[in-house]
C-alpha cells in the first residue's frame, strides 16, 4: 500500500534504493532528489569504485546513489546537511559497517589524514557548485577524482576552452590542476523535484598536486584579469603591478585577452609578475 504522503506517481520503480521521507524538499539545500535509477547506476559506473576506495559522498539526500555505492564494498563517508535526511540515512545504513553518515556541512568537511587519495562523488546542491569546487581545488592533495551531477550550464564552464564564452576564471583554477570532462546530459524530469535546469554528469581527476605559489593570491588575480576580459590583458597588467609591469610581457600577451590564454600561461605570468614587483 502505497502511504498517504506519496503520490503513486512519485515511486518511479525506486522504491527500494531511496528513503522516502516525509518532509518536503527543501529549496534552500538544493534538494532535487535522482529518481531514476538507470541515471543513478550510470553515475556509480562511472565512479568505478571497488573495496580498496574510500569514497566521500557529498549531499546524500535520501539515499539514491549512497545504496549502489554501498554495494561495491567501498569505504563510504557520506555528508548530509539536512539533519532529518541524515537521521533515515543512518537508520537505512546502520547495518552497512562500510557506510558512515555525516550529519553537516560538506563546505566544512575536514578530508583529515589519509594514506590514498578519495574519490568524490554527489548529485550536489547547484546553488553551491562553485564553492564545492574550489574546496575540491584546494584539498586537491588528498582527492583523486570526483564525479558530479551539476548545472550543464555551469559544467560547460568548468570545462571551457581558451577562446569560448564558457572559459572563466573557474576553468582556470580548475584546469590548471585537473582534467575536466563534460559526461552526459540528464534532464529534469530525472529529479523530483524537477530542477528548473538541465544537468550533466562532470568528471575531475586531479593532476597536478602541487601547491601553487600564493594560491589566493592566484585566484584574485585571475577573477581580476576576467573582470576586464574584453580588454587586452595589459591594462589589467597596468591597473595591479603599474604600467612598467607591462614590458616583461611576452608580445603576444601584450596585445592579447586573457580569454585566450591557456591556465598554465596564465600563472606563469601571475608569478612572473608577481616576481617583478616583489623581487
Ligand atoms: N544525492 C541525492 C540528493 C541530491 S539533492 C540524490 O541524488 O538524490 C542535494 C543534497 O545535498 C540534498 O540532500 C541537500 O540536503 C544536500 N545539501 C545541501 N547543502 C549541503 C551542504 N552544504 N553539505 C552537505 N549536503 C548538502
Amino acid at each position: 500500500m502505497i502511504p498517504p504522503h506519496r503520490k503513486s506517481g512519485d515511486t518511479n520503480g525506486h522504491g527500494d534504493t531511496a528513503v522516502h521521507s516525509t518532509y518536503p524538499a527543501k529549496k534552500s539545500l538544493g534538494q532535487n532528489f535522482l529518481v531514476d535509477e538507470n541515471i543513478a547506476r550510470k553515475i556509480v559506473d562511472t565512479v568505478s569504485a571497488s573495496p580498496a576506495d574510500s569514497l566521500v559522498e557529498i549531499g546524500p539526500g535520501k539515499g539514491a546513489l549512497t545504496g549502489l555505492l554501498a554495494n561495491t564494498g567501498a569505504r563510504i563517508v557520506a555528508i548530509e546537511k539536512d539533519g532529518h535526511l541524515a537521521e533515515d540515512l543512518r537508520t537505512r545504513f546502520s547495518g552497512h559497517p562500510n557506510v558512515q553518515i555525516v550529519s553537516g556541512d560538506f563546505l566544512e568537511y575536514e578530508f583529515g589524514d589519509r594514506t590514498s587519495p578519495v574519490k568524490v562523488v554527489g548529485n550536489i546542491p547547484y546553488n553551491l557548485t562553485s564553492r564545492i569546487i574550489s574546496r575540491l581545488v584546494d584539498n586537491r592533495e588528498k582527492i583523486d577524482s570526483a564525479v558530479l551531477m551539476m548545472q550543464d550550464e555551469v559544467a560547460s564552464r568548468l570545462a571551457g576552452l581558451p577562446g569560448t564564452k564558457e572559459y572563466g576564471a573557474i576553468s582556470v583554477r580548475l584546469q590548471l590542476v585537473a582534467a575536466v570532462e563534460k559526461l552526459f546530459l540528464v534532464s529534469p524530469g530525472c529529479f523530483r523535484p524537477r530542477p528548473r535546469v538541465d544537468s550533466r554528469l562532470v568528471q575531475i581527476v586531479f593532476q597536478s598536486r602541487d601547491p601553487l605559489k600564493d594560491e589566493d593570491g592566484f585566484v584574485m588575480f585571475v577573477k581580476g584579469a576576467f573582470g576586464m576580459r574584453r580588454k587586452m590583458f595589459r591594462h589589467f597588467v597596468a591597473s595591479r603591478y603599474g604600467k612598467g609591469a607591462i614590458e616583461i610581457l611576452e608580445d603576444r600577451f601584450k596585445t592579447g585577452r586573457i580569454e585566450t590564454f591557456a591556465p598554465d600561461e596564465i600563472y606563469s605570468m601571475f608569478v612572473l609578475l608577481e616576481k617583478h614587483v616583489r623581487p
